[in-house]
Formats: structure tokens, sequence, C-alpha cells
């Protein structure tokens, strides 16, 4: 199978740099940008699989390359940002980024990150659009029979802890904000749902994790959100 073509969109040469040497020497095919016309050019016109996009660029604000680009596509988009506050990982991740690295970053983060959207990527091109059934280590969701099981054990969710296992087993390897998960799951984003998420998904964790101090499924994105991790 053919290396994913990314699409690197960053200003700042030295990091584009970094990041070039760092896909070639791991075999990735790439293409380079330095402004966001450029970037919005070559997505359309090379359709890349990866989008790195770094947020403070000359001509446009990332944020809004990103709603652009996901008016007509999926391409999944790691932001790369120097700005390490929440307000805009959360604000590129709601307009429709997959995930974030914080500058400074090192080149074995940058290639983890690729690895999860690797992975997310040939699930989507595998599974097409709807499934009934989602496997992910030993937990199992039967999204047709409305019932989750880890191993042999069904597992006794609540209305919401249910709700809240397949909102994210079906965005698995995706940041997803409080704000995202709260309109998904009540339908609003009022910081008391945001309360409540936090506890619901304290609960849907006791349930799933066998250590909910280090958890393996659901990783949590202090002040932003979370993710479940597709388990090897
Ligand atoms: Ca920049």
């Amino acid at each position: 199978m053919n290396k994913p073509l990314i699409l690197v969109i960053e200003d700042d040469k030295p990091v584009r740099t970094l990041i070039t040497t760092t896909l070639k020497a791991h075999d990735y095919r790439f293409l380079e940008a330095n402004n966001a016309e450029t970037a919005i050019l070559e997505t359309t016109s090379h359709n890349p699989d990866i989008l790195l996009l770094d947020l403070g660029l000359p001509d446009m604000d990332g944020v809004e390359i990103i709603r652009r680009v996901r008016t007509w596509s999926n391409v999944p988009i790691i932001v790369i940002s120097a700005r390490s506050e929440d307000a805009d990982k959360i604000e590129a991740l709601d307009a429709g980024a997959d995930d974030y690295l914080t500058k400074p970053f090192s080149v074995d983060e940058l290639l983890a990150r690729l690895r999860v959207t690797q992975r997310r990527l040939s699930m989507m091109n595998r599974d097409g659009a709807a499934q009934s059934e989602f496997i992910n280590g030993r937990l199992r969701v039967d999204y047709a029979a409305g019932c989750a099981y880890l191993g042999d054990a069904e597992l006794h969710l609540t209305p919401i802890e249910y709700k809240l296992l397949c909102l994210l087993s079906q965005n698995v390897g995706k940041v997803l904000t409080h704000t995202f998960i709260t309109q998904k799951i009540w339908g609003n984003s009022w910081e008391n749902n945001i309360a409540s998420l936090r506890v619901f998904m304290a609960t849907l964790r006791k349930k799933l994790e066998s250590e909910p101090g280090s958890p393996q499924y659901i990783q949590t994105h202090v002040g932003v959100g979370y993710r479940m991790l597709r388990i090897e």
C-alpha cells in the first residue's frame, strides 16, 4: 500500500524543513505550501490524504482553511500551532480538525499523530459509510442491537453512557471537544451539561477501563475534550 500523501502547510521554513525531513526519512510522500492560497490550491488539485496545518499563516487564519476545506472534503487535518491556548485548539477542532500538535513538538510526537490518523484513514476506507458493529481491543459495540461488550461480558450502561460510547467509537482516533460532545448528547452545550459530561465520562470509564486511573480506551485532553484511542 502506498504511503499517504501529506500536505505540509507551514510558513516557517525551519519548521517546514523539520517536518518534510522527517516525512522523507519515514518514506512518506508530501507536498508543501507556505501560505493558505497555495494550501487550498494544492488540496483541490492533488487530493492529499492528510493535511498538516499551521494555524498562523500570513494570508489567512488556519481555522478558516479548515472551514473551507470541510465544505467539500473529509480529509484528516492535524493542526500544528505555536498557540498553546486551549481556545485555539478548540476552535480548530470544532471547525473540523482531527487532531493537534503544539509547538515545539518532537519528531516522535509527529510520527505518532500520523500513525493515529493513518489508522483512522484506513478504517474509514475499509468500512466506508455505516457499519453495524465496532470492535476495538476487547471492546465491541453492537450498534444494531444497542449493546456493548467487554470481552464476553455485556457492559451495563445507562442510555447517556451508551450514547457517549457510540459517539466516541464512531469518531475513534479523533479528539472531540466538550462542546461537540454535549451538542451531540444533549443538543446544547450549557455549562451544566459540560459538568455532567465529566460525571458521565467518569462512570463510563469505571465500567470500560480496567484501570480508570490510566485509561486505555478514552484519553482526556484537559480543557479540550476526549478521544477514543484505537487499541493495537
Ligand atoms: Ca506560522
